[in-house]
């Protein structure tokens, strides 16, 4: 299947040779290799393709001309994201995610002259990785509950605590930390948003093995951390609102090509699956219109969100695909057979089916999703909390 949007049904000229460069430009600059999921070579892998994307021209594609970004339209990242999906280039949810999809957009909309001057060059160029610190064992859901402490000494935050789940801190070089430094105060004034290098002296990272083999999500200890004060954005006790600041920068555009690499899969699935399976034929056949549907509701969002800050409705979309992802991931170790050789080893179905139990809590939980959706979307009444 063609994968390819025009606006009202032509294609401008502009879109066009946009399109065109994307596509030669990934053709002759792609690895050839996949990415290593974790570890020093996932750094090695994922700072290479950043760097021949930003020498290329084709980093930060949303960011602002201004901070060394392209401010291109949301038509264009998508049209880039089609071009991604379709040249089977590295996915965009790897080590550099946080850095250029979070940590990034949130300096360029909150922090000072001299963190944006030091920082913004460094994660377009690909020189460093950035990861999340935000979930505590007993902090995910309900976020506004961590307990990580931050104590202002001098011109010095010291933090003392436990974060979890942080994706590629055993690799990264800074972490977007968020910390309690009013323990007394509401969530709004209580949190601080600080940017913490991974090799301050008190910091421990003990990577932690999922079922789908790799290591790549960590347990991040703090004793006694030291940070300099100008590390903070937002300002002290603001955390909370700089860690939301980011949500305007996200317009679905980077899952879009996870997205349209499932639905091109599902279409591997169809022409492998044999006639005399029409059971199972029918099933991917639904989910090659699942897929397509979910595909036209991104597009949409991201469009309307061009013109709007985006609204809840993003939930409809992180949900759906996430079910999707588990959906495809099923249905091909149900046509293949768990001992097929497309099925086992690192890059197999086996590995993908297992790591997609994982895309119903990353990023909010599916219960989550659906709270949001039905208060925020749909404005039923509020769920007891
Ligand atoms: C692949 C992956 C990568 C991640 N990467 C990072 C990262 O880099 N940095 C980071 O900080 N965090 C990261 N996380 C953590 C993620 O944000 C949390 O796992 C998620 O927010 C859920 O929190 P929790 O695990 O504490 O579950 P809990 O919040 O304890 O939820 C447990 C269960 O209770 C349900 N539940 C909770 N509250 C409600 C409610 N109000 N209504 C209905 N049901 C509810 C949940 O849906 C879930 O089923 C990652 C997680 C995954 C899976």
């Amino acid at each position: 299947m063609e994968s390819q949007i025009t606006m009202k049904g032509t294609m401008t000229g502009s879109i066009a040779d946009f399109r065109r460069a994307a596509r030669d430009w990934l053709e002759a600059n792609v690895p050839s290799e996949p990415s290593p999921e974790d570890g020093p070579d996932s750094r090695t892998y994922v700072l290479a393709w950043q760097k021949t994307q930003a020498q290329g021209g084709w980093a930060g594609l949303a960011w602002p001309r201004e901070v060394g970004g392209r401010g291109l339209s949301v038509l264009e990242q998508i049209v880039w994201f089609e071009e991604y999906a379709r040249a089977g280039a590295p996915s965009p949810l790897n080590a550099s995610f946080v850095g250029l999809n979070h940590a990034g957009p949130t300096l360029i909309a909150c922090g000072t002259p001299e963190q944006k001057a030091y920082h913004l060059p460094r994660i377009l160029a690909g020189e460093v990785i950035w990861c999340q610190g935000f979930s505590e064992p007993g902090a995910g859901s309900d976020l506004g509950s961590l307990r990580c402490r931050g104590r202002v000494e001098g011109d010095e935050l010291v933090i003392d605590g436990h974060k979890i789940w942080s994706s590629f801190a055993d690799i990264a070089d800074w972490q977007e930390l968020l910390v309690r430094t009013d323990p007394a105060a509401k969530t709004s004034g209580a949190l601080t948003w600080v940017i913490c290098p991974m090799d301050a002296p008190g910091i421990t990272v003990r990577p932690i093995r999922t079922m789908a083999g790799p290591h790549k999500y960590c347990e991040v200890f703090y004793d006694s951390v030291r940070i300099p004060l100008a590390n903070v954005v937002g300002g002290v006790n603001q955390g909370w609102a700089t860690a939301m600041s980011t949500l305007s920068f996200e317009r679905g555009t980077a899952g879009l090509a996870l997205l349209i690499g499932h639905t091109l899969k599902v279409e591997k699935l169809l022409a492998d699956c044999p006639m005399n399976r029409p059971e199972l034929r029918l099933r991917i056949a639904r989910l090659r219109a699942e897929g397509a549907s979910i595909r036209a509701a991104t597009y949409r969002f991201a469009l309307d969100c061009e013109s709007a800050v985006p609204d809840a409705s993003g939930s409809m979309m992180r949900l759906s695909f996430a079910e999707f992802a588990q959906r495809v991931t099923a249905a091909a170790i149900d046509l293949y057979g768990i001992d097929a050789a497309q099925v086992v080893g690192a890059h197999g179905w086996g590995h993908d089916y297992l790591d997609a139990f994982s895309e119903t809590i990353a990023g909010g939980t599916a219960e989550i999703q659906r709270n949001i959706i039905a208060e925020r979307v749909l404005g039923l009444p509020k769920g007891p909390r």
